[in-house]
């Protein structure tokens, strides 16, 4: 029998992760089936339930998504530095009868950026916006990328402090409030982590964190020329991309986990574009 894998949310209708580790497992010939499922949202430990019946049936391995990153943290046995520090899981192993939990979508941002976009963040000044799930995901990885500056502001300044005081005081790491960013002059690369752009919002953020020789980042993806995006394309920058690419990469990085072997992102990337403009 296929060995068995999901993706868990609510709502799962939208998923693309069946189709992505579909393909992964066609070009890797794995033999294994990747089916979606809805979580239950109430009780409060149905979510568990639903996990350890899928485990009971003979399931491998979850990823998951809003609004389970929290709860599957909660049930796990063994977490992962970056599960831990984001305190969420995107994606979980079940082993030996015990459930690791892992968080993948920072290391898949960073790929992205560095490999696929080709921007190395060494050295650089890096602007990311919010501080929610994705930012602490996003945190360790981005401080292994060694940019010069790595500065998180967000819409409630306490919560980007907050984050700053856990990963420990280092001279490169700043948090701020928007009001703050005018002063700071333009960044080599500028994430937006919030998810104002799933609602058409604009973080407060101003033209001046542009520099037209750097790059804007949207995690939001499929939705086009952002609010944010277009910020940019506006303020000059050429290079602006969205977040397909960290949703492709993120599921490469859980697929060699579970498989023990690397799928090829770049094909799978291009299907799920869907033009900027
Ligand atoms: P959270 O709900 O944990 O955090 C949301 C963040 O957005 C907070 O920092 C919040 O600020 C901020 N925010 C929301 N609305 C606004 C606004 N109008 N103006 C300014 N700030 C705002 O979400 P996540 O961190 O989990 O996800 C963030 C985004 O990243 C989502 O849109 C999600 O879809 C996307 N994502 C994409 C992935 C991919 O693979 N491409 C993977 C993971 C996430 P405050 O703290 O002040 O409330």
């Amino acid at each position: 029998m296929s060995d068995r894998y999901a993706v868990i949310g609510n709502p799962i209708g939208h998923t693309k992760s069946p189709l992505i580790h579909g393909l992964f497992a066609e070009e890797t010939r794995q033999d294994m089936r990747y089916t979606a499922i809805e979580g239950p949202l109430e009780p409060h430990d149905a979510f568990a339930d639903t996990v350890r019946a899928f485990i009971a049936d003979g399931g491998k391995g979850m990823n998951v998504t809003a609004p389970f990153k929290l709860k599957a943290f909660a049930m796990a046995d063994e977490r992962s530095e970056r599960a831990t520090l984001a305190g969420a899981a995107n994606a979980m192993s079940f082993e030996d009868g015990k459930v690791v939990a892992e968080n993948f979508d920072g290391v898949g941002l960073v790929r992205d950026i560095e490999m696929n976009l080709g921007l190395p963040m060494a050295g650089k000044r890096v602007l990311l916006l919010g501080a929610g799930g994705a930012v602490r995901g996003a945190l360790l990885p981005f401080l292994d990328a060694r940019p010069a500056e790595l500065v998180i502001a967000n819409r409630t300044v306490p919560k980007a402090e907050a984050l700053v005081r856990e990963v420990g005081a280092q001279a490169s790491l700043t948090a701020c409030g928007y009001d703050a960013l005018e002063a700071m002059g333009g960044f080599d690369l500028v994430v937006n982590a919030t998810s104002a752009s799933l609602t058409g919002d604009l973080p407060p953020v101003p033209p001046s964190v542009f520099d037209p020789d750097g790059a804007a980042y949207e995690l939001v993806y499929g939705k086009r020329l952002t609010p944010f995006l277009r910020l940019a394309r506006n303020a000059g920058v050429r290079e602006i991309a969205d977040g397909v690419g960290m949703l492709v990469e993120q599921a490469a990085e859980a697929f060699e986990w579970w498989r023990g072997v690397r799928p090829r992102t770049r094909a799978v990337i291009d299907r799920l574009t869907v033009p900027l403009d």
